[in-house]
């Protein structure tokens, strides 16, 4: 897509999605000419879901050693796809939020690589609220047991700040607000007394909905960049 329609597209999400609400560009796919289109638009952070194209993305743009890097002061890349335990190392040094995560194997390999960078990486747990079998998540009892142990102390380089979610891929705009709520409920019940203040849901498709639910954070691909 133009860089020109890549711009005007984001102007129109960044407008559309109320203020206190971030928008994460997710950038999957897409060459490195979009992300500087976006970018020059506006856009900070940016969403990946392969580990090798964030950070192949992030050598090319905001790697310090690149040479690039002061021309895109503010750039944030967000791993927003499932992640296996072997790719964290690469992105731990870097990464700016890692959005799915839903075990606890993971949760110590971050830790353990967060601490080898010497940084504590935030992260958002992703819960399972779809209908589909085939999407990721924790379930409510997967997460409380998560969570008697992130307060017992273990995995302290790794920061939790919230919740992530993706509804079920359904005209029934019904269930989506449903399912929405349900993880909103659970961000309110678990999250208020540990300061959590990230909710990561929605998409091109139901961001709308998700807003209205509660979402602090949108992950909008197809809207800006075109479809892949
Ligand atoms: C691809 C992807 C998105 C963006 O999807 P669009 O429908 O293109 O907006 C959001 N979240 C996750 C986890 C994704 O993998």
């Amino acid at each position: 897509m133009e860089a020109t329609e890549i711009v005007r597209q984001w102007q129109q999400v960044r407008g559309a999605v109320p203020s206190s609400v971030e928008v994460i560009a997710v950038s999957k796919t897409k060459p490195v000419d979009a992300v500087e289109a976006a970018y020059a638009a506006g856009a900070r952070s940016f969403g990946e879901n392969r580990v090798q194209e964030l950070v192949g993305k992030h050598e090319v743009l905001t790697a310090p050693e690149g040479g690039r890097s002061s021309e895109f002061e503010g750039l944030v890349w967000h791993q927003i796809g499932t992640l296996q335990k072997n790719k964290v190392r690469y992105i731990a040094p870097f990464v700016g939020l890692i959005h799915a995560v839903d075990q606890q194997g993971l949760l110590a390999e971050i830790d353990k690589r967060a601490a080898q960078c010497g940084r504590q990486v935030p992260v958002l747990l992703q819960m399972h609220i779809a209908q589909e079998s085939s999407k990721f998540g924790l379930s409510p009892s997967e997460l409380e047991a998560l969570l008697s142990a992130l307060d017992e102390g273990e995995w302290p380089h790794v920061e939790v700040k919230g919740l992530m979610g993706m509804a079920t891929f359904t005209s029934d705009e019904r269930q989506v607000a449903r399912e929405f709520a349900g993880l909103r409920s659970l961000f309110e019940q678990h999250g208020s007394d540990r300061g959590w203040d990230t909710l990561s849901m929605g998409m091109s498709g139901d961001w709308g909905i998700a807003v209205e639910e509660g979402s602090t954070m949108v992950r909008i691909g197809s809207a800006i960049f075109g479809s892949r």
